[in-house]
């Protein structure tokens, strides 16, 4: 339902929140962040509102981190659980992913998983996405290669976003009848299901065309298609007044 990511100067867990905490207005049942340190991901999850993640990382904190996707889920497929919140992680641990939207083919790519051994913890149709990204990776690819690959593969609505635990400074994240909102800060990048996840940040905005993919690290952006090509984006100025 809301998504955010971020790498840069500031605390990646603190803007992560704030972004989410931003979305609230769209509703929501659940919420989690993922961040990447010490090469590995570093994550909580909560069913409820934030302020039920706020009392788990309160009471049980990550690592400082510069590198972090968070999101607020609206359940369609498997309950407002815990294990159920975004992020999902591949087997291995060391992708973490979140999704808005509905993976139409979900059931024969999970049944491709099961033939393939892996047991899925959720009930959700994100996890599958998840787990075949982090095979790929896990076989060597690159995590932004590793998604556009994923992404050929899907049918459904999709804004993804992605760490890879070895990556760090890195987010990946693509989208299909879904939104997706660059935010460009100075040393410092964002993601968003919406520009209200970064505004307190940036009003320099790329929205992302259908199929397009994004990398960011705290200097750079990178849009392409699914296909790896260099694609056209138009930055913008968001000029909203911010008590709106
Ligand atoms: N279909 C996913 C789920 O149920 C994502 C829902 C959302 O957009 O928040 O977990």
């Amino acid at each position: 339902c809301g998504i955010v990511g971020y790498v840069g100067k500031q605390s990646a867990q603190d803007v992560v929140i704030e972004g989410l905490r931003r979305l609230e207005y769209r509703g929501y049942d659940s919420a989690g962040v993922a961040l990447v340190a010490d090469g590995e991901i570093a994550s909580a999850k909560k069913a409820g509102k934030l302020a039920n993640l706020e009392a788990e990382l309160a009471a049980n904190p990550l690592p400082e981190s510069d590198t972090g996707i968070g999101h607020t889920r609206w359940a369609t497929h498997g309950g407002p659980t815990d294990v159920n919140a975004h992020p999902h992680l591949s087997a291995s641990g060391r992708v973490a992913l979140v999704h808005n939207g509905i993976i139409e083919n979900f059931a024969a790519l999970k049944a491709e998983l099961e033939a393939a051994g892996v047991v899925l913890k959720s009930e959700t149709d994100t996890e599958v996405v998840a787990q075949l990204l982090g095979i790929e990776v896990d076989g060597g690819a690159d995590v932004a290669e590793a998604l556009r690959t994923i992404c050929r593969r899907l049918e459904g609505a999709f804004t993804l976003v992605a760490v890879d635990a070895q990556q760090p400074g890195r987010v990946v994240a693509a989208r299909r009848n879904s939104p997706l909102v660059v935010g460009v800060g100075e040393g410092e990048n964002f993601i968003g299901s919406d520009v209200a996840a970064f505004i307190e940040h940036t009003r320099e905005a790329v929205e992302l065309g259908q199929d397009q993919m994004v990398e960011i690290t705290a200097d750079a952006w990178t849009v392409t298609d699914f296909d790896g090509n260099p694609a056209e984006v138009r930055p913008y100025h968001v000029d909203w007044d911010l008590s709106a």
